[in-house]
């Protein structure tokens, strides 16, 4: 199915998660709840650290940002941006234990660095762990607006 010509033009998302496979499954599964976008309505970048990981691939890079990419482009009817982390040790934030990769994500939400760097969508922030029994769980992380 195309979705140009006739078609009724569909609003889709964008994902970016770290790489690690041990939550990108569950993160899906709750971006999609949150966001009522199916899988194939999403573009989904991963890299390890994930939205903890400020320059995931450092020029030179021949690929644009994948977030850029799809929020500049005009054709793409963007509505929402999902950005995700991990705690449980993360390949992309070395040695940082949960409790600061906790912090660091709380305050990249608060921040407010993503949803002034793209305005005209929503954003999500999912953090992504082992539960008790190893089972990966996914926790909506709300923006606490403290400084305005
Ligand atoms: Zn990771």
């Amino acid at each position: 199915m195309s979705q140009h010509g006739t078609d009724p033009i569909l609003q889709v998302g964008y994902l970016r998660s770290c790489m690690d496979r041990r939550f990108v499954e569950a993160t899906r599964h709750t971006f999609e709840e949150v966001t009522r976008l199916s899988g194939d309505r999403y573009y989904h970048e991963a890299f390890a650290g994930g939205a903890l990981n400020p320059t995931p691939v450092p020029p030179p890079n021949p690929n644009p940002d994948g977030a850029n990419y799809v929020y500049n482009n005009s054709e793409i009817p963007l509505e929402v941006m999902g950005w995700q982390a991990h705690l449980n040790h993360c390949g992309g934030l070395p040695g940082v234990p949960d409790a600061e990769i906790r912090r660091r994500f709380q305050a990249l939400a608060d921040s407010g660095t993503l949803q002034k760097q793209y305005p005209r969508v929503r954003h999500v922030f999912l953090l992504a762990s082992e539960d008790s029994n190893h089972e990966p769980q996914v926790e909506i992380i709300e923006p606490r607006d403290a400084k305005e």
